[in-house]
């Protein structure tokens, strides 16, 4: 390696959770980073997701690698970000014959994934979630929870701010500098001062979620993906304790969760081709009424407090026409666009959860250290995160804002 570490810049495009978790890892190896939002941090799809941190149990059956996947983020969130979960389990409800059908394939696809779980009969259900369908037929517990979508984020960014990461949020990458084949820096636009800069990066990474194909497209990159939003409706009042899945393949309105003093029902999937804006249709929000009271009756009388839409960034796949975007698997890819495109300097990382945030940072800290030659091994899983509330008090000892 021919510079310190401090020496090598890498500019991160996109302040979500994918973006928060990049700026960690690679100012954690001792990289200097600086990371650039077009909105406030964690105002894309990161701040508008259900907020389930993943067993993996929902995605056991009909997609393994991601089950697997958030089973194993799940046990290191909770190890480096303790407080941000409200550790109270989930449970998947079986309500119909059919649902019946699935348990054995739903309990077996969690062994496989080592993902525990707790089979509780109807009385035993009930006494645990006294809101439940009286008909439920069978429960299954297993590791889901409760997060602030906002403020587990916060502590990524906090960190990666205590280590040194420039975090420049109101800006916008207006476009990649690119010449024969090397991507060697962004154009930003800083919104709140009306000023258009250059900034330069030895690699740039793409974490612009539901956003990263239109940074691909700025050097002429098509970023594979698949756009799918989602209707969430909360209703004011926790109408359970637990996470609430229905036990069957994953489905519209399926999961209820409780948040503070609110339960959020979602969510519905469809396929667009732009990221900006999704509606929130009267027909996803009835369907979640509709859905939700399958599963907790008193959620049909329920007093909406707000329903909203957010995208996911999914990976598009080269086998499977996405109709709704339930065909497409939840796992992530990081893309080194040399590799893929002959285009240097440039990753993308996309796809995945929220729940798998840091593994996604993984990967792609892992390409651009290899890209530069840095062989420092990745140590987010054991690094204890700041409180979310260091991204604030410790910017304003920094900064004076
Ligand atoms: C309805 C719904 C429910 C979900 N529920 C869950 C859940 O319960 N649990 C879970 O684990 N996952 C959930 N997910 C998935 C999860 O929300 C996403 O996988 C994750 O938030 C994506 O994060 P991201 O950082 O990749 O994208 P984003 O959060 O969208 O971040 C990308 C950022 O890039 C910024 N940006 C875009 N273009 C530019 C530019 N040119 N310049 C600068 N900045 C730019 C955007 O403003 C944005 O903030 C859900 C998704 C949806 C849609």
């Amino acid at each position: 390696m021919a510079r310190s570490l401090r020496g090598w810049h890498v500019v991160v495009v996109g302040g979500g959770a994918t973006g928060g978790g990049v700026a960690h890892d690679l100012s954690l190896r001792g990289l200097r980073v600086t990371l650039l939002e077009r909105g406030e941090l964690t105002s894309g799809t990161t701040g508008r997701h259900h907020g389930v941190l993943h067993s993996g149990g929902r995605y056991a059956v009909s997609d393994r690698e991601s089950a697997t996947e958030c089973i194993k983020e799940n046990r290191i969130l909770r190890r480096i970000a303790p407080g941000s979960f409200e550790c109270n389990g989930g449970l998947f409800v079986a309500l119909t014959d059919e649902d019946m059908d699935h348990v054995p394939s739903f309990l077996n696809a969690c062994e496989a994934s080592g993902i525990p779980t707790t089979v509780h009969e109807p009385a035993a259900a009930l006494q645990l979630e006294p809101n439940l369908n009286p008909g439920v037929k069978l429960a299954v517990a297993v590791p889901d929870a409760s997060v602030d979508p906002m403020r587990l984020v916060l502590r990524f960014f906090a960190t990666a701010q205590r280590n040194g990461a420039d975090l420049r949020t109101f800006t916008e990458v207006t476009g990649l500098v690119h010449s024969n084949g090397m991507v060697t820096g962004v154009l930003a636009h800083d919104l709140v001062l009306q000023r258009d800069y250059e900034l330069s990066a030895d690699v740039v990474v793409n974490a612009a979620g539901p956003w990263s194909g239109q940074v691909g497209a700025c050097a002429g990159i098509d970023v594979p993906m698949q756009l799918s939003p989602g209707v969430l409706l909360a209703v004011r009042g926790r109408y359970c304790g637990r996470v609430l899945n229905r036990l069957h393949n994953p489905s519209d309105g399926d999961i209820i969760l409780p948040q503070r003093e609110l339960s959020v029902i979602g969510t519905t999937s469809w396929v667009v081709d732009d990221p900006d804006v999704p509606p929130v249709p009267a027909d996803h929000v009835a369907k979640m009424y509709a859905e939700g009271a399958k599963l907790v009756p008193a959620i049909a009388s329920a007093q909406r407090r707000s329903a909203w839409s957010a995208v996911r960034p999914l990976v598009a796949s080269s086998t499977a026409t996405a109709a709704t975007g339930r065909e497409l698997s939840r796992t992530f890819q990081c893309f080194d666009h040399k590799q893929t495109d002959g285009v240097e300097g440039l990753v993308t990382i996309t796809g995945g959860k929220a729940t798998t945030l840091r593994a996604m940072a993984e990967s792609a800290a892992d390409v651009v250290c290899a890209k530069l030659g840095i062989d420092v091994p990745c140590s987010t899983a054991d690094t204890v995160l700041a409180p979310h509330s260091a991204y604030y008090t410790e910017r304003s000892a920094r900064y004076g804002t």
